[in-house]
């Protein structure tokens, strides 16, 4: 059981936390870490709290809730990787690493001060993509992900899916795919 709660009780953020505990009520989620905070024009984060940004435009959407459980489900998945082992993570950046950096320029590295980060956010991104294949339905998917230009991640995120077997099976060998207990 997660608890939504607000930084300021503003208005957007109780409009947030409202449709966030609607998504919650509706759709299974995977739970690393129970609190959340919502927070005016915050850049979503995971640590030390998970908290998600409360912004206007959210509403543009024919299903906000939907928004932010793909921003919840992200979140999520970076405790996920904090809980894996420094070992799990050398091997697997080896073997990622060399793997998928001649992909060349489908990947923002640029955006990155460490490179390291940059895959963290490979695996988060293909783990909340691959969950919410399974949860939400096509239609609530592809607005998700066709809303690509207010992604953080829109070229990482097509490659993903262009790749989506290929990747899963590379890193299911480290652990690194996301099960349901
Ligand atoms: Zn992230």
């Amino acid at each position: 059981m997660v608890t939504v709660e607000t930084k300021n009780n503003l208005p957007k953020e109780v409009e947030v936390k409202e449709f966030l505990e609607k998504a919650l009520a509706k759709y299974p989620y995977p739970i690393f870490t129970d609190k959340v905070l919502a927070e005016k024009e915050v850049i979503p984060h995971s640590n030390p709290i998970l908290t998600i940004g409360a912004w206007n435009w959210i509403k543009n959407f024919d299903k906000p809730e939907v928004i932010l459980f793909e921003i919840f489900v992200h979140e999520q998945f970076h405790w996920f990787t904090l809980s894996l082992d420094a070992d799990v993570w050398n091997k697997a950046f080896t073997h990622i690493k060399a793997k998928y950096r001649r992909q060349g320029d489908v990947f923002d590295y640029h955006k990155y001060d460490k490179e390291k980060i940059f895959w963290i956010e490979f695996v988060v991104c293909f783990n909340t993509m691959r969950y919410l294949r399974k949860v939400l339905n096509k239609g609530e998917y592809n607005m998700v992900y066709d809303s690509r230009k207010n992604r953080p991640y829109p070229k990482t995120e097509k490659f993903i899916e262009k790749n989506f077997e290929k990747i899963d099976q590379d890193l299911k060998k480290f652990g690194l795919v996301y099960h349901q207990k």
